[in-house]
């Protein structure tokens, strides 16, 4: 904890002594640009048409479509917005908070973030908090820092939204990605909880996280968070799979 609070207050100071470079490829910027042109034409916004459930684009202008990642299912968030793809720059960016302890990135990430903020889906809602998705104890323990929580910490301070650190992870979940559809929901119900004494009732909430894959994990959280009494749950990601 006081690790994280003297990396963040360091964070200005760092900015003052060492000149802004692109997050991803070092080129030396102007003050006030997180990516040099190159590396920021690299990053794709998802745009109209996307699915309006879970942000899938499509290229079909016209006729119906029925969005290959949520056919058949109902979520139980309203949304989930997810605001880039996740492919190189961004790829990069997010494996690089995760696994490199680049705490910084959260900085730039959440700036990404908040442009979801003005999507159509979100732009008229006013949210009692931002939860981040919680990593499992020994997952924290191996990173420092949850990602989510650091990236929703930032967007509360652009925001004055306070995030809530409302929920827990109690089943470590290995082999996710190496699963289906059908078993990876098996896997991921009960793996959240509301944390003891966390206050959700008749609260708007934004969950926050870095990836949306299928939407299953984001599924889940809202589903413990509007058992324990939240009135409405929305989910903002920087990117999509
Ligand atoms: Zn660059
Ligand atoms: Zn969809």
């Amino acid at each position: 904890m006081l690790k994280k609070t003297i990396t963040e207050a360091l964070e200005p100071l760092a900015t003052l002594f060492f000149p802004p470079h692109c997050a991803h490829c070092k080129t030396r910027l102007e003050a006030g640009m997180d990516f040099c042109s190159d590396c920021e034409a690299l990053i794709e916004r998802i745009k109209a048409p996307r699915c309006e459930s879970c942000s899938q684009p499509y290229d079909c202008l016209t006729g119906e479509f029925t969005c290959p990642n949520c056919r058949g299912e109902a979520f139980y968030f309203e949304c989930a917005v997810a605001v880039v793809r996740s492919r190189s720059v961004i790829r990069d960016l997010i494996h690089r908070i995760k696994y490199g302890k680049e705490i910084w990135l959260a900085r730039v990430l959440a700036q990404i973030a908040a442009e979801g903020l003005e999507d159509s889906r979100l732009v008229d809602e006013e949210f009692d908090a931002l939860v981040p998705v919680p990593l499992h104890p020994k997952r924290l323990r191996e990173r420092e820092y949850n990602q989510a929580a650091v990236i929703a910490e930032n967007l509360s301070r652009r925001t004055a939204i306070p995030v809530l650190s409302a929920l827990e992870r109690r089943r470590y979940t290995t082999t996710q990605t190496a699963l289906d559809r059908k078993n990876r929901r098996q896997n991921l119900r009960n793996a959240f909880s509301v944390v003891k004494n966390a206050d959700v009732t008749n609260k708007n909430l934004l969950l926050v996280d870095d990836v949306l894959t299928t939407g299953s994990t984001l599924d889940a959280c809202a589903a413990v968070l509007l058992e324990r009494g939240a009135s409405s749950v929305r989910a903002l990601t920087v990117a999509r799979g």
